[in-house]
């Protein structure tokens, strides 16, 4: 079957998809949810093995669970399920104990953001950090307020927490009911009816009692004073709230919420809705010679995160490739843009059902896992032939840092290469002093450096000594050809040659111990560019 000849499937299956992560902070509820999100598809087997992988990761915060998960979660990072006439691919993002660039970058490979709080604690600190991430790309979100069932804060209160600390306008599609013990359910104000609250684990969705209108007088009398308050609230959110506008929300400056309890199965519904009506199909990327339409007949694909699979004997890599457009099918002849070099994945694997079955076929929004030995890296564009290099794969400059050595002086090279391929897999950050021999391992979040050292010596057979290195501020440097380009840069790193570093494309890097020198630096160098950010080029 020529991919040419079938532009018009190729545009319904992309008008058809929806790609999202959940993003929250650790115990909103997150699990619980996308366990109900799946049970909605019809896939319960999923939301057992959502739960089994949770509750081990409960069972100990120490980092080796996720050592010992990591073939699970090579399944369960990305699901996908069918709900009314839509695909959805949902992408996991991990919680703060294996917190990681990763989560950055599974961002960048998604269209829009479902944000769960916790209707006790706010808006908690994960909860804004993956926010401003989103909000930086512009990414379209949805609001969940979840844990209704308890004693929560009120919900005007909340309302306006989120406002001011994510800086978006949020605009309620439904509303509370009285809060715990009296959650009575909440008002849909669009459809301008009631869903009637009632617990239960198991309770299946969809089958709660509904009362059509906002102001029945049934009402009263059955909700008593929870019902006053609700429409009270409801008056002023009315006069406040600006109507609902599909292009801010779009382009992520305002967010539809919605009030509910996952683990009641209760409100999971408008949300997953509001998903499929509201959140966009994938769109249009762009590439550094071109800006790429998903409906375009041709594949292209581009890599947003590796992950070393379990078996340490045969090093194999699963590459998580983003669909960008045309069609994929098995089989098919691809190019690695970067290195030229060809691709034939026969095996590809899709996360249809959290089995990891051979894949068929994929359109633009799906993600697809190829395995291989290194031939993909971290920010690669794979084509059927095109020249073409996606931007937009941001690696965050680091925010701690380590130094590493080996105990045995002749494993020196065994530590080179893993660390070089751990850090091709993003798993770390990997910089070479200009001055010095001794590596330094940068990452955003503590947990990297001991995953890192303890995969080196179960993979690699290094026992790393990783000790604390003075730094804690990098930026990446460059020189623009009208400061002096090449040759500026070049008499900036002569003169500061104990403090900058290249990491593991040979971009020149200034590392640094306080933010006070970054900024006597910018003043002494105002020909160099300090950046905070690296996009893969
Ligand atoms: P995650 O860390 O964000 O994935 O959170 P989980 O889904 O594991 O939920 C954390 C805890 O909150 C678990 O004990 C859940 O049972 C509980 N939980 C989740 N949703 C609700 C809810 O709607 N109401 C109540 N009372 N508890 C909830």
């Amino acid at each position: 079957m020529s991919t040419d000849q079938q532009p018009s499937r190729i545009q319904s299956e992309v008008r058809r998809r929806r790609t999202f992560a959940i993003i929250s902070h650790p115990d909103a509820g997150k699990t619980t949810l996308t366990e109900k999100l799946l049970l909605f598809s019809g896939a319960i087997q999923i939301a057992g093995s959502v739960k089994a992988r949770k509750a081990s990761r409960h069972a100990t915060s120490d980092w080796m669970e996720i050592e010992k998960q990591r073939g699970i979660s090579v399944a369960s990072s990305v699901m996908q399920m069918e709900y009314r006439d839509c695909v959805i691919n949902l992408l996991d993002t991990p919680g703060h104990q294996d917190f990681s660039e990763d989560t950055y970058r599974v961002l960048t490979a998604v269209d829009a953001a479902l944000m769960v709080i916790d209707a006790a604690n706010g808006v908690e600190p994960q909860t804004r950090r993956l926010l401003q991430v989103c909000r930086a790309r512009n990414t379209p979100i949805l609001t969940f307020v979840n844990k209704m069932d308890r004693e929560v804060q009120e919900p005007l209160a909340l309302m306006d927490e989120i406002e001011r600390e994510l800086g978006m306008t949020v605009v309620p599609f439904t509303w509370p009911v009285g809060m715990g013990k009296h959650f009575h359910g909440v008002m849909d104000l669009r459809q301008e009816r009631m869903r009637v609250f009632s617990p239960g684990e198991d309770r299946v969705a969809g089958t709660e009692e509904v009362l059509e209108g906002l102001n029945n007088p049934a009402y009263a009398e059955r909700f008593g004073m929870e019902y006053g308050n609700a429409q009270g609230e409801i008056e002023l959110v009315n006069e406040a709230a600006p109507p609902f506008d599909l292009e801010a929300f779009l382009s992520g400056s305002q967010t539809p919420m919605f009030f509910g309890s996952a683990v009641n199965n209760f409100g999971v519904q408008e949300v997953l809705d509001a998903l499929v009506e509201l959140a966009p199909p994938p769109a249009e990327r762009a590439a550094m010679q071109r800006v790429v339409q998903p409906e375009e007949p041709k594949f292209t694909g581009v890599v947003f995160k590796i992950q070393a699979n379990m078996d340490p004997a045969h090093r194999d890599r699963i590459a998580f490739l983003r669909v960008a457009s045309g069609h994929f099918s098995r089989g098919m002849r691809l190019k690695v843009v970067r290195s030229g070099k060809e691709l034939r994945p026969n095996t590809v694997v899709s996360f249809l059902s959290q089995r990891r079955e051979l894949l068929d076929e994929a359109f633009a929004g799906d993600i697809i896992g190829i395995p291989n030995h290194g031939v993909l890296q971290l920010g690669d564009t794979i084509t059927e032939g095109e020249a073409l290099q996606y931007t937009g794969l941001p690696f965050f400059a680091p925010e701690m840092f380590r130094s590493v050595e080996v105990a045995d002086p002749l494993k020196t090279k065994q530590l080179r290469e893993g660390l070089r391929q751990l850090g091709e897999e993003g798993a770390i950050q990997v910089f070479r002093p200009e001055a010095g021999s001794v590596l330094l391992l940068g990452a955003v979040g503590q947990l990297q450096f001991e995953v890192v050292a303890h995969r080196l010596e179960h993979e690699y057979g290094v026992k790393a000594r990783v000790t604390s290195a003075r730094y804690n501020v990098a930026r990446w440097v460059t020189c623009d050809e009208a400061d002096g380009g090449e040759k500026e840069l070049r008499r900036f790193i002569d003169h500061n040659a104990h403090r900058v570093a290249w990491d593991a494309v040979n971009a020149p890097t200034v590392l640094l111990e306080y933010a006070g020198e970054l900024r006597a630096m910018q003043e002494n160098w105002p020909k160099i560019k300090f950046h905070a950010l690296r996009e893969h080029a």
